[in-house]
This record gives C-alpha cells, structure tokens and sequence, in this order.
C-alpha cells in the first residue's frame, strides 16, 4: 500500500476526547467536570466585564477594529510593549533590569500552548533535546515537546502518595544530572496552580528547587498559565517568576523561557493570546540571534498571530479603568471557585477541600482512582479527567448536590 496507509489511530485526546464523549451523553444530569474553562454559579462561560468593556471600546473605535490585515510575525508592537512591562515591572520588579539591559526576546504566540511549541521548537533546533516535565502533569506537555522535536522526555516525581514530594523530585533531577552547559537539559515548571493536582511547592521550597536546578544548570520553562487564580492576586501570583530572577541568586546561563497565557485570567481562551519571553543571558548579539530565530521559527509554523484577542488584552493592560476592573475579575472568579470547594467541604468533609492553601485554582484533584472515574462518568453522567480531577467551576448551585452525593457513593 501507499506511503499515507502507516498513518496509524492516535489516541482521543486525554481532554477534549472526553467532551466528545460528554456532548453525545444523553442523562438529563449530565456534568463535564473536564476541561478548564470557567464558568459561572449558571453554569455560563462568561465574558469578563473588563474584557467586555474593551471589545465595546473596539466595536466603537472603528479605526481600532477595522485592520484585518497581517500583524507583525511576532505580534502587535503595542502588545509586546504592555505585556513585557506587565510581566517585568508589575507582576516581577526584579524583572526590570532585564528589560533595562534588553535581554528579553518577545513572541505574541498562540496562547500557552503556541509558547511552549515555540519554545520547544527552538531549544530542540539549537540547545536541548530533553525535557523534564512533572509527574503528573498538564498530558499535553509532554505532546508539545514531543512533536517539536524534544526526543527525550524525562518526569521528574512531583505528586506521591496523595502529596507534593520535593525530595523525591530533587534526587530524580540529580540522579540522571550528567550533562553540563554545552549540552544541558530543559525543566517545566508549572508558576502556580499545578495542573492537576492544584498543589504548589510553598516559597522555601521553591528556593530549595530553585538551587538545585541552578546547580545542575537546567534550562527553567515556566508555564505561566494561571496567574492569579491561586491567590486572586494577578501579581501576587508571579512569585516564581520573581524568585527565578532574583540576579543575587540566578544567573540563568542558558536562558530562561516563559510561556504565559491570558486565557484562564482574562477569559480569552478561543482568542489564543499569550506570550513567550526569553531572558537571555547579557550579550546584544546573542539576544539578536534569538530574535532572529524566534522570528523565523513562527514564520514557519504560522507566519502570524491572530488580531483580535490581542487588541482585547492590549486595551485591558493599558487602560488604568479597565485593569483595575480586570483585577476584580479575576478575584471574583477566584473567590467562587473557592466558594465551590467550601460548598462541596460541607456537603463531602474531605479535608483536602476545607483548606485553600492545599490546593490551588481551577481544579480539584480528588485521589479517585480510574475505576472509580468510570463509575463516575457510567453511573452517573459525571465527566472528570482520568487522573481524577475535577474542573471546579462546573459545580454550581443546581448540581453541587448531585455531584457531592455521587462522590461520595463512588468513594465508599
Ligand atoms: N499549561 C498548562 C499547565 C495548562 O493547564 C494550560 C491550559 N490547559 C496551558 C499551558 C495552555 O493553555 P492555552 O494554550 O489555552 O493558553
């Protein structure tokens, strides 16, 4: 047969196959606890009232929303610039000095996604061809690098027996540490809000992780994806970033990338808009061989980001009216996701909802096991991830108690 028949079956993915299957499930009480999209107490996907605000500045400025042409293959310029001083002034002070030296590259990319496939892209043309990525993690890290060019995924422990094991992760880095700076090897942190288990390293152990992959001279890719849903504090939430380039401590000889998102904190998901920003360490030709690369990288995958979503958040950063609006959004949201885990304490008492700092964010990881998922999802109609969590912002007024009662049958 022809070359196209060893084109085998992939896998649904570990996500989205589940709202496939969710969409055809006919129970009236049906709920997708699934993806990561949030919704309101009526069980909406809502438009931020910031973001709302902004797309009606855009529909009456028609001189703002009427250019449909090309934008530039790394992004809108005005973008670039309230997004860069958002992440290195606001969110991360010590980020200034970067700035100021001009060692930051800069990508508009396709969301968080497009960061870490541009990002994955690059480092496997020209610097490293291995990854860490924790176990567990977000499943589609591990595709992302695979499919640009990553040959090597390595999974640092992360999560064990039901809790965060740092010691664990360390021994696993420095067990297989052999390379050095001339062939050295990648490290994705989640900033905040673990995805799926919710749970963080606290400060102290963030600087003991921090130390250790400094000594091994790892490269950090920080995935950015949820800042502010952990405190509800958009800049609060950027306390890895701070600490990474903290330059006392850190010097980073192989760059540091940061892919970040906008879809979770300003409701922009479909729009994909987000960044990638790569510290480099201080030499002007180096950054510009970066740039250049980046540039070229995009230019090959996509030519050019999309417009839209990217005039949203610009409008949202840089009008004072609107930001302050955003940062109430995004406490708003964080405070009923933690309304929702309070609801579900009273009705379930499992300890792990009762205290917030334990779990941070969208999700709620519930320890059930695949089997007891299966029930979930055949008996009752109730769709979580396979790993057992929960996407928090289903649960609503109208089926908390359905939900609860039914964990709690699946459970015992
Ligand atoms: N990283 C993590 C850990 C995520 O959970 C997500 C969203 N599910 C992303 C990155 C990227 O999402 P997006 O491309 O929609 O910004």
């Amino acid at each position: 047969p022809a070359a196209i028949f060893k084109i085998p079956r992939a896998p649904p993915d570990k996500i989205l196959g589940l709202t496939e299957r969710f969409n055809q499930d006919c129970h009236p009480r049906k709920c997708n606890l699934t993806v990561g999209i949030y919704k309101d107490n009526w069980g909406q996907v809502t438009t931020f009232p910031s973001v709302a605000r902004a797309q009606n500045i855009l529909d009456e400025n028609v001189e703002l929303n009427t250019d449909l042409s090309y934008l530039p293959i790394t992004g809108c310029p005005e973008f670039q610039a309230n997004v860069l001083s958002f992440l290195f002034r606001e969110s991360c002070p010590q980020g200034s000095l970067y700035l100021d030296q001009n060692r930051v590259s800069f990508v508009q990319t396709l969301s968080g996604t497009g960061a870490l496939a541009v990002t994955s892209k690059l480092l496997s043309l020209f610097v490293s061809k291995t990854v860490w990525v924790p176990d567990p993690s977000w499943a589609n890290h591990t595709n992302v690098f695979q499919n640009n060019g990553f040959k090597d995924i390595k999974y640092y422990t992360y999560f064990k027996n039901g809790q965060l094991d740092v010691s664990q992760w360390l021994d696993d880095l420095k067990s297989s540490y052999s390379d050095n700076l001339y062939n050295p090897q990648c490290i994705v942190l989640h900033a905040c809000c673990h995805n799926p288990t919710g749970v963080d390293p606290r400060r102290e152990q963030w600087i003991e992780i921090l130390d250790t992959i400094h000594d091994l001279k790892l490269i950090p890719i920080i995935d950015m994806a949820y800042q502010g849903l952990e405190s509800g504090n958009i800049y609060e939430d950027a306390y890895l970033l701070r600490m990474s380039l903290d330059s006392s401590r850190y010097q980073w000889p192989n760059g540091l990338f940061l892919c970040q998102s906008f879809a979770k904190n300003m409701g922009l998901y479909g729009e994909r808009v987000g960044s990638l920003s790569v510290v480099t360490p201080p030499d002007p030709e180096l950054k510009l061989n970066v740039d250049s690369q980046l540039k070229k990288v995009v230019r090959g995958l996509y030519s050019s980001p999309p417009g839209y979503g990217s005039r949203v958040a610009n409008l949202v950063l840089s009008t004072p009216q609107l930001k302050k609006q955003w940062f109430a959004d995004v406490e708003h949201m964080a405070a009923r996701l933690r309304h929702v885990k309070s609801e579900m304490y009273d009705r379930l008492g499992w300890q792990s909802l009762r205290d917030s700092s334990l779990q941070h964010g969208m999700f709620y990881y519930t320890g059930l096991t695949p089997s007891q998922v299966d029930l979930l999802r055949e008996s009752f109609s109730i769709y979580l991830t396979q790993d057992g969590r929960l996407s928090l912002s289903g649960v609503n007024d109208s089926n908390v108690d359905y939900i609860c009662e039914a964990l709690q049958k699946v459970t015992t």
